[in-house]
């Protein structure tokens, strides 16, 4: 069975969906994978590591010739899709509501798409789990970003020339990326504040060493994921978080609720009680940021404070976010295949609830809803 790798082409994208050692492993187990020159190229491997695993390198006209699956991060352009057989399994981000023309035209080429951020988050389905592989390395990177563009050291430091106090950093949004914030920020030394209006994020966040701000509001929604706050809530949030953030050197903000943009945590008010030198940085900047100033994929100082709104921070360590980013589709994929043959078991819980369009329908109901 073929499986087709190409090299990424969204601005700024430097992953690669499947590494050497992953695609090592696939082709002893009887796959035949085909890269594009230059796939892995940006998160630094070259095409003879692919070639020397027994991998096939070749153009992007001759890529998706005979290819059963194809591997992406980003998703594929329409030009490609138009190539692609009817049937063709093809896994990787999907963002459908970004795109909904994408998500008809992968329908009408009768494509099975296996959109990676919908599988759901069971536990079996932990290790092909890319939200939380990719978030990782966004908040792992959020808190360097954080301390380099910070106007303090984040240690506290005993020197001759005086003592240093340790930069006070709070974390808001305390799932996946946050709690990696958390861990990062500690390790540089600074002294950390958390923030979730799940109540089970507070245990996490203090096992990490954090300081945890607990509000008498608990907005458990669905799935383990939040709710949207009520205008009541929010108000009692905005009064809380105010006085907090005034007192912060950095502020790291990670919260989302899925299937809307971003709620806003920090307001032009909270900013303007920011000292000068502090610095926000907002992951949320993808889907319109947690701070009401922020910009996306820009820094912009308001009253000397620094406010960050990376995009695609995954993609800043390319090497190990394709490295866990191709795991999680090497586990997917063992749920693909059987004795060597394309045999993939569509009402599986996980395949089923990744499913975005398989022979010719819509088969994710909120993306159905969406289109109409
Ligand atoms: P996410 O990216 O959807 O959101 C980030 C955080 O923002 C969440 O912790 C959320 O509670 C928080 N948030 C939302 N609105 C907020 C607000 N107004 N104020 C403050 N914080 C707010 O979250 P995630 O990292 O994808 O994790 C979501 C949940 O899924 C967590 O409970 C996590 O433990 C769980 N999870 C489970 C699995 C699994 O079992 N396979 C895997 C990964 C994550």
């Amino acid at each position: 069975v073929q499986i087709a790798v190409p090299k990424e082409t969204a601005p700024g994208e430097r992953r690669v969906a499947l590494t050497p050692e992953v695609t090592g492993r696939l082709i002893k187990e009887g796959w035949g994978v085909r890269l594009e020159a230059g796939a892995g190229a940006e998160a630094y491997y070259s095409d003879e590591a692919y070639r020397n695993v027994g991998a096939e390198i070749v153009s992007r006209e001759e890529l998706f010739k005979g290819a059963q699956v194809v591997f992406t991060v980003q998703p594929l352009e329409r030009l490609d899709l138009v190539q692609l057989e009817p049937g063709t399994i093809v896994a990787g981000l999907m963002y459908p509501h970004r795109s909904p023309a994408r998500v008809q035209a992968m329908a009408t080429g009768k494509l099975s798409a296996l959109a990676m951020e919908l599988v759901p988050r069971i536990t079996r389905a932990q290790s092909m789990d890319v939200l939380s592989s990719q978030a990782t390395v966004a908040g792992y990177v959020a808190a360097l970003i954080a301390a380099r563009e910070s106007s303090r050291f984040f240690p506290m430091l005993t020197t001759a020339a005086g003592t240093i106090r340790p930069a006070k950093v709070m974390v808001m949004g305390v799932g996946v990326a946050g709690l990696q914030a958390i861990a990062t920020a500690r390790r540089l030394g600074a002294n950390v504040w958390a923030y979730d209006v799940r109540k089970a994020a507070a245990e996490q966040a203090l096992s990490l060493g954090a300081k945890v701000i607990e509000l008498p509001i608990s907005a458990e929604g669905e799935g383990g994921y939040a709710r949207e706050l009520t205008e009541e809530e929010k108000k009692i949030q905005h009064e809380a978080l105010a006085k907090e953030v005034g007192n912060m050197d950095a502020v790291i903000t990670t919260a989302q609720i899925p299937g809307r943009n971003a709620p806003i945590l920090i307001t032009k008010d909270m900013v303007e009680r920011m000292h000068p030198g502090a610095v926000i940085v907002d992951l949320a900047a993808e889907s319109g940021g947690n701070c009401e100033q922020t910009q996306p994929g820009k820094t912009v100082e308001v009253n000397g404070v620094k406010i960050v709104g990376p995009l695609n921070l995954p993609s800043a360590l390319s090497v190990h976010a394709s490295e866990m980013y191709a795991k999680n589709l090497y586990n997917l994929s063992k749920l693909l295949i059987k004795d060597g043959q394309l045999a993939p078991d569509w009402s599986d819980e996980i395949l089923a609830g990744a499913l975005l369009t398989h022979q010719g329908e819509i088969t994710h109901a909120p993306t159905k809803a969406l289109i109409g």
